[in-house]
This record gives structure tokens, sequence and C-alpha cells, in this order.
């Protein structure tokens, strides 16, 4: 069943591939904050509506690309999104591996805007389509490289500027495209063209890879298979990184010296910044993202280790229904005291509480706790 008005709410995401990079430790307080009582609250409300997490029919090209993205990972989790455009992943820690989660658009056309019109004409929409999944599949992948380090150290490649992930995620779907259809296919001259037209016109800064993703495939001399994708796209985040940080200062790296130096300089720069966490648990239990912190949460009522919540609501729209479509969280209508009828997010369990406090979020629970996870980013 649909929420009421499900079609109305559109969330604004004009690029492609906005990179939500989240992890979901298990937060022993918070699940020991699930043991309390259920209040009487909650015997006197009851679901009014199914609650799911939104899904469409992809047509045969998401389909196609869904099926080589689970080659690239098999245990990627694709969502397809009616209710908006262009195509996001997310990525939370299970134990000691990476969940990649990917929310895309059913409808090819719609699931590689904005992009798709300068791709159109330079590749094939199959290997459009393809790249598009692959890409969100290499954010996943980029994450996973740095959680579980060669020196068994734990770090999160958040550290890596925006721009710096997206670049890293688009080498990553490049080669993986190459690799599937050979380089004849012309994957990269199509995406690099594609990011600087769309950036320009958009006026994107966040998605301008075009350029560093040209430069740093030239890191990449190997992609006999996903490993060598994956160092690719770890070269190509430390070879922007070095780059943008030669721009700042003026360029004394020589713009059009080796890639190698610029990425020796990013790899310098993000060694000052990353934190080396000792092992998963120390990471799950310190790590908290930024994603959802403008957002805090009212518990509305509890049943079992289900949680109701609603988003508080600001100084505009309620913007439950959104985020819940947003980040995948089931959403649904709940009945209350009052027999009104309020839209809500269900919360089930110690995990998804968590990966929703991961976000940044807070919630306020009916005892008047504050769940959150502190600031915590080293
Ligand atoms: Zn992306």
């Amino acid at each position: 069943m649909r929420v009421n008005g499900k079609r109305n709410l559109t969330v604004s995401r004009s690029t492609l591939s906005r990179w939500r990079a989240v992890s979901a430790p298990i937060a022993m307080a918070a699940f020991l904050c699930l043991q309390g009582s259920s209040s009487n609250a909650a015997e006197s409300t009851r679901e009014a509506s199914e609650f799911s997490v939104p899904s469409g029919s992809p047509d045969e090209y998401m389909q196609a690309a869904a099926a080589f993205a689970r080659e690239l990972d098999p245990e990627a989790e694709i969502s397809f999104r009616d209710s908006q455009s262009g195509s996001l992943s997310v990525s939370r820690v299970e134990g000691a591996r990476i969940q990649c989660i990917v929310r895309v658009s059913p409808d090819v056309g719609e699931a590689l805007k904005p992009l798709g019109r300068f791709l159109n004409g330079r590749l094939e929409r199959n290997a459009q389509a393809m790249w598009a999944l692959a890409h969100e599949i290499g954010h996943c992948k980029l994450r996973d490289a740095f959680l579980r380090r060669t020196d068994g150290h734990v770090a999160d490649a958040s550290v890596f500027p925006f721009l710096a992930q997206e670049a890293a995620a688009d080498a990553y779907g490049v080669l993986s495209v190459e690799r599937r259809l050979g380089e004849k296919v012309p994957v990269r001259q199509a995406v690099i063209i594609a990011r600087m037209l769309a950036s320009s016109m958009y006026h994107d800064e966040a998605h301008a890879t075009g350029h560093y993703v040209s430069d740093a495939l030239g890191l990449c001399q190997q992609n006999r298979n996903d490993a060598d994708a994956v160092q690719c796209a770890v070269s190509t985040a430390y070879y922007t990184v070095g780059s943008l940080s030669n721009d700042e200062k003026g360029s004394p790296i020589a713009v059009d010296s080796p890639p190698q130096l610029l990425f020796e300089s990013g790899v310098q720069k993000i060694s000052h910044e990353l934190h080396l966490y000792d092992s998963i648990a120390q990471y799950k239990a310190h790590f908290a993202g930024a994603d959802l912190s403008r957002f805090a949460f009212n518990e509305v009522s509890r049943k079992g280790d289900s949680r109701y919540i609603t988003a508080e609501t600001g100084q505009q729209t309620d913007m439950t229904y959104r985020l819940a479509d947003f980040y995948g969280f089931k959403t649904g209508e709940l009945t209350t005291d009052g027999a009104r009828n309020v839209i809500v997010l269900r919360i089930d369990g110690a995990d998804e509480l968590d990966w929703l406090l991961t976000l940044g979020a807070v919630v306020r629970t009916e005892d008047g706790a504050s769940l959150r996870k502190g600031d915590q980013r080293h």
C-alpha cells in the first residue's frame, strides 16, 4: 500500500549517485535501551497501513545492470525506487563486512539522470546502466578497502572529500564495465566527457570528476580482476586529493606532471587526516556520520523492538516520509491514541536503530532519553 501523498513528495536529487556513506555498528547502549518496558501508549496505537520500503519494477536495462552489479558484489542489496531519479548507495558494517545497499530508479532514463543526456550517443544504454550501478558498487568497495586495510587497521573512507569519492567510484565503474565489455567500448571516454559536460551545465562542482578520472586512470595499468579495479579506485581517490590540494597551493606540482606525483601528495595529505581504529569493533563504537545530524526524531510509540518515530517538525514540511524514502527505512501510517493517523518510520531492532544513529540522527524516546552517537570523529 502506498502512503497517501507519496507522489507529492519529491526528494531533490539532481545528481547521479549522491553518496551517503554510512555504517551501522551495533550500539550496545542502544540495545540495552530496547529492553525498556513498553509503555501503555503502545497498547493503544496500531499500524494503519502496511509498512514497507518503496519499490518499483526495473526495466530490462536496469535488470541486466543489477545482475552485473551483483556479480561485482554478490551480497549487494539493490532496490528500485519509483520516487526518485538517479541512484545512490549506502553501506553499513554488518559483522566484519560491508553490506552494500544500492537504491536506484527502476527506469533507466531516470536512473541515469542527469548524466544520461551526455552519455547518450557516446555509450549504449546497456553499458550506461551497467556503469551507473558499478559506480555505486564502487563506493561500497572503496569503503570496504579502508575498513579492511591490509595492515589490519580500520579506517573510514569518508575522510576523502566527496569529489574524490565520486572520482574513485567512477574509476571503479569504468574498469568494471571495461572488463566485461572490452576496452573497445568507449566507457572511459563517455564517462569522462559526460562528467565534464554535466558538471559544467549544472554548475555541479561535487561531480566534476572528469579530468581527475581521466588523469588518474593513468595510474591503473592493470585490470585483470575486481581487486585491480578496487586498487584503481583507491589510487583515484588519492590522486584527486593530491590534485585538489595542489590547486589550492597554486600548483607547485605542474599540472602535466606524471599522475604518480599528485597521487603521492594525496597519500601524504590523507595520512595526516586518517583516523586509524584497531578493530572493526572499535570503529563501530566510535564512528558517527553527519548525514542526519540536522534531524531529530521523536519516538511516538514502541512495540517490542520496533520503534515508531517521526522527524521533528522543523520550520517547513514534515520530513519523515522523505527521509524514510531516501534512506530506505520502512514507513507507513500509525493510528495513535487520539485516533490520529501519523506517518512514521518504523525502526526494527538494534541494528536499524544503530544505523539511524550512525547517520548522525538523534532519537528522543518516549521516556525522555536522547539516543545519539557522540561527536566522535577524531
Ligand atoms: Zn557516486
